[in-house]
Parts: C-alpha cells; structure tokens; sequence
C-alpha cells in the first residue's frame, strides 16, 4: 500500500455468509475467503455485489466529481477524470446491531467472527455474542 492515498468507503458490502465449516461469521469479502476460527478456505462470489460495485458511485475526495466506480472490486484504485486525483475505494466496514440483555439498548459494532464480550456503554453490562 502506498502511502498518501485518500481512501473512500464504498457503500455496498458483500452479503453475510456463515463458513460451512463451523458456521462462524466469515469476513464480508468475496473470492477466496478464510475463515478467522477454523482456518477453511471457502470461495465466496455474489454477482448482485459485483454489479453494484461496478455501478456504485462515489466523490472525489478532492472535487466535487461524482465518479462510477466501474471495478468489480474492492478495494480498487480510481483516478478522477475531473481532477486526475487518484484514491482508493476500500469495502465498506460492516455493523451490526445487538441489543444489551439488560437495558434492551440497541448497540451498533463491528462483528468480528467467534465469541466476543461486549461492555453496554449505558448500563454497564457486559455480555457475550457470537458471530
Ligand atoms: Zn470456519
Ligand atoms: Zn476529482
Ligand atoms: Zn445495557
């Protein structure tokens, strides 16, 4: 990676899919994807994140140019026809929703695979989810 580029956070995230394996949460990416817990090596494709990926738009983090992305991948390197700056489009991060047992409230995290404990930041709290 070089160092300097602007990154833009694309908005379309490959879909949730568990590992057939061990059925934890795999990464949301698509090609070859390895499972975090058990390590199997699983090849993930979804054409309908392909195709919104070609078709996704983003701005220029330098001009106001509005630019179709129009690679199938991500991340990828774009350069902008208005101003000639080149950034990447880095896949979306990922959250999810989990409400706290105790107070029900609704927390907003980034999922990572296996067991994990979370602290409520209202009631204090800490509970376990798995993914
Ligand atoms: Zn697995
Ligand atoms: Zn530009
Ligand atoms: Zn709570």
């Amino acid at each position: 990676m070089s160092e300097g580029i602007k990154e833009v956070e694309s908005k379309v995230a490959p879909p949730t899919i568990q590992c057939p394996s061990c059925d934890s949460m795999l990464p949301h990416k698509l090609g070859e994807v390895t499972c975090s817990v058990c390590k199997a090596v699983s090849r993930i494709d979804h054409k309908p994140t392909r195709d919104s990926w070609v078709d996704e738009k983003v701005s220029c983090p330098d001009c106001p140019k509005i630019l179709r992305v129009g690679v199938d991948e991500r991340p990828c390197a774009l350069r902008c026809s208005s101003c000639s700056s080149v950034f990447k489009v880095v896949p979306k991060v990922v959250k999810v929703e989990v409400s706290c047992p105790s107070c029900e409230r609704q927390l907003r995290i980034r999922p990572r695979p296996g067991k994990r404990r979370i602290n409520c930041p209202a009631c204090s709290e800490s509970f376990h989810v798995t993914f």
